[in-house]
């Protein structure tokens, strides 16, 4: 099943190395795994959660989706933009009230053709059911993609992933002691963890919590949990998992979400000036700069090769101007 999917993007997504941010930390050589470039409509993350989602809504004859998000989300941009590539109808829900003028992410998805409706107040829980029943009821077949697109079914693009990884780390002939990301759905670590399983992927994961509260009651770690245990059923693998399995570093996200501080712009500042490359205000800004301050104070073992999964974001920025 880890074969079937949709392809859209361009993979094996580019792995290298950070030569010059490597010498401001000389105790650490970091490479970058650059999903910022799967080709999605400027790309992401969810590129690969969507290339299991958009085949299954396919395979089980759906013709619409919905999904939800902030107005800057980039799962709804990319959603948007599977959707058209697969001929499907894409409805987003997006919080906040109808903006004047749209930019970054949900301009994008504007131009990408999905149909957007604004929640109206900026609380997280979404009302799919009623949408889902007037779409339904126009003779639609409504296929519903949770936030960040975080079930098995989205996991699985980073379950593969992992596969994707471990090829390029044998051909570069390196070995990644450490590897960090933003997780904030809780579907990239779920589908990572399960992938390393699956592989045998030696290497420790450090995902960075980005949302400051939890959704719905649950704490990132028992979501993330709850996937890798559809996982482990799914992929029929042996290990059993507990919350230990799937800890996540909270030591950055005491900002609410999508708020920009000085730790973003100056994580976002460092690596634009030093490798030329852009990280997005809400979530790769705030994992770049826990990275960095874990290797500026020592926190992970010297002399380790790290890896930076950059999960995209760039059009967000779009949408912070005014807080450069
Ligand atoms: C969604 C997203 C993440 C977080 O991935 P989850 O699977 O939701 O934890 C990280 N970075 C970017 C840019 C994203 O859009």
């Amino acid at each position: 099943m880890i074969e079937n999917k949709y392809n859209l993007g361009f993979f094996p997504t580019p792995l290298h190395v950070l030569k010059n941010l490597s010498e401001q930390y000389p105790d650490y050589k970091i490479f970058i795994k650059r999903d910022d470039q799967t080709g999605l409509a400027s790309g992401g993350n969810k590129t690969r959660k969507l290339e299991y989602l958009i085949q299954k809504a396919l395979d089980d004859g759906y013709d619409a989706v919905i999904t939800a998000g902030a107005q800057q989300s980039n799962h709804c941009r990319q959603t948007a933009a599977a959707c058209a590539k697969a001929g499907l109808e894409c409805h987003l829900m997006v919080r906040g009230t109808k903006p004047k003028i749209y930019q970054g992410n949900l301009l994008l998805s504007h131009l990408l053709g999905a149909k957007i409706h604004f929640a109206g107040s900026a609380k997280k829980e979404v009302d799919y059911e009623s949408l889902k029943k007037t779409i339904d009821a126009q003779g639609k077949k409504t296929y519903i993609i949770p936030i960040g697109g975080s079930n098995i079914t989205g996991a699985l693009g980073f379950v593969w992933a992992i596969k994707e990884l471990k090829e390029q780390l044998n051909e570069m002939n390196i070995k990644i002691d450490y590897v960090f990301f933003a997780s904030s759905s809780g579907g990239t670590q779920a589908g990572l963890v399960l992938g390393m399983e699956l592989y045998g992927l030696e290497t420790e994961l450090i995902p960075i919590k980005i949302d400051k509260d939890d959704a719905i009651g649950m704490q990132l770690e028992e979501t993330v949990l709850d996937i890798v245990k559809d996982g482990v059923k799914l992929l029929g693998i042996k290990k059993e998992y507990t919350l230990a399995d799937v800890g996540v570093n909270k030591d950055y996200n005491q900002e609410e979400y999508g708020v920009l501080t000085d730790k973003e712009k100056y994580a976002i500042a460092i690596l634009a000036k030093s490798e030329g490359i852009l990280l997005d205000p809400v979530y790769t800004g705030r994992a770049f700069y826990g990275m960095l301050d874990c290797l500026k104070n020592k926190k992970i073992k010297p002399n380790s090769n790290i890896l930076f999964w950059h999960t995209g974001g760039l059009p967000a920025l779009f949408g912070y101007a005014d807080g450069f």
